[in-house]
């Protein structure tokens, strides 16, 4: 199938990046459909670590043509950033050519950024741990139809328009909740400039997508965060504010729905940034140790990542509601010297028993845990499934097993080569 979907299982934060990196040798396009740049992907490669927010992971492969989808908000100000900042490496950042962005993705402003900490500082305890960029706002203003689209920001008129009714419906509430009001002729003049220097990119990206897709083009979306972050599948409110699974991947590109092939990503243990529940979550030192040796901090924030055991109940419901096929299990090579448990069910508070991720009340069940052998190698180097010590594999098999999903990748660590395929 010319078209493959990589998704992340749960929270994100999977390894999309390396694995993105790693299928995107062979694939014409790399196509980001959701989430903005409070997204962040880590490429370990040959010259040094790469972490990306918003371009996507193509852009270090020649023959790549990436390109942002309408289903992306966009902070034009920190794109332009970001492209310089790669083009600093030496990568090849090309408006138009290698990079496209589509004239329909919404634009992040200054003012979505203070309403998203605003509206943050006031859910006091309940916060959701937002990485405050104003990501959420954005697309709420989208859906509100008072939004930009990166297509105004070269169309001076329009963009006027677009943000005097933007100023009129915020400054109504803004001033009584203690936020600075949209100052029209100043935004207009850095949204208009960043505009011009985008340009060259900004085009109608969903039919460049239609026609290589008719074309037969090898084309790989590129998922953001993970399925428990999505708006309406995941582990609400507790989420981001877009389609994080698969679903995503049709309105945020404007491709047809059509067969492809769909890879979950999934740690070989399970993690989550910011607040919300977590059936596994280890809160003792052995979390600790986990996070340690996984450097399990964010490559955004550099938040700590909460740690806990695999979730074979989590995993088959993303995997459920994303069609997935196949999944990509990484840092395989972290659990060296821990103790191995796998989540298979669910308690409720009645007591009962559950192999399916309930909606509501996840704070309250608690993970019935199966222990498996653990191993004491060091796995970097192992690049045959047959080479890996018996209760990897082993390991490995029980996750396919309760999840009913198979593995064809296992990742050993975060460069390149350090990858298993089967
Ligand atoms: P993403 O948002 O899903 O791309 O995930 P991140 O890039 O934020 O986090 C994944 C981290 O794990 C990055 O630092 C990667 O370099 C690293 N990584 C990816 N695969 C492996 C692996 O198999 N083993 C180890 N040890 N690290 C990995």
């Amino acid at each position: 199938m010319p078209t493959t979907c990589v998704v992340g299982i749960l929270w994100g934060d999977e390894g999309k990046g390396k694995v993105i990196d790693y299928l995107a040798a062979d694939t014409d396009f790399v196509v980001r459909f959701g989430g903005g740049h409070n997204a962040g992907h880590t490429l370990v490669l040959p010259t040094g670590k790469l972490v990306l927010h918003l371009i996507p992971s193509g852009i270090v492969h020649a023959h790549t043509v990436n390109v942002i989808g309408n289903g992306v908000v966009v902070d034009p100000v920190h794109l332009c950033g970001e492209i310089d900042k790669l083009r600093q490496r030496g990568l090849r950042v090309d408006l138009g050519r290698n990079l496209l962005l589509s004239e329909r993705a919404h634009v992040i402003v200054d003012a979505h950024r203070r309403q998203d900490q605003w509206a943050e500082g006031l859910r006091g305890s309940g916060k959701i741990g937002t990485t405050g960029r104003g990501i959420g706002p954005a697309y709420a203003d989208r859906c509100a139809r008072i939004g930009l689209r990166l297509g105004d920001l070269i169309r001076p008129d329009r963009l006027r328009a677009a943000l005097h009714g933007l100023a009129l419906q915020k400054n109504a509430w803004f001033a009584p909740a203690g936020l600075p009001a949209l100052d029209v002729e100043a935004m207009f003049g850095e949204l208009a400039a960043a505009g011009e220097r985008l340009r060259p990119g900004i085009v109608d990206a969903g039919a460049v997508l239609r026609d290589a897709h008719a074309a037969g083009k090898r084309i790989l979306l590129e998922g953001a965060q993970g399925c428990l972050l999505d708006v309406e599948q995941g582990t609400y409110p507790f989420v981001t504010s877009s389609h994080a699974s698969t679903g995503g991947a049709f309105s945020g590109t404007g491709l047809p729905p059509h067969p492809m092939r769909t890879v979950g990503i999934a740690k070989a243990y399970a993690t989550r940034v910011g607040e919300g529940p977590f059936p596994t979550e280890l809160k003792d030192e052995l979390g600790n140790r986990l996070r340690i040796a996984g450097n399990e901090f964010g490559s955004t924030t550099g938040r700590p990542r909460r740690c806990g055991w695999f979730d074979t109940v989590a995993v088959r419901y993303s995997g459920a509601v994303s069609g997935v096929g196949e999944l990509v299990l990484t840092n395989l090579d972290v659990l060296r010297g821990f103790p191995l448990q796998l989540c298979t069910a669910y308690r409720m508070p009645d007591g009962s028993s559950t192999t399916a991720l309930p909606a509501f009340d996840l704070e309250a069940v608690q993970p019935q845990l199966v222990e498996l052998p653990g191993f004491t190698e060091d796995l970097r180097e192992v690049r045959r499934f047959e080479a890996l010590p018996a209760n990897a594999r082993a390991y490995v098999q029980a996750i396919e097993r309760h999840t009913g999903l198979p593995i064809r990748t296992v990742s050993v660590g975060p460069e390149r080569q350090q990858v298993i395929l089967r």
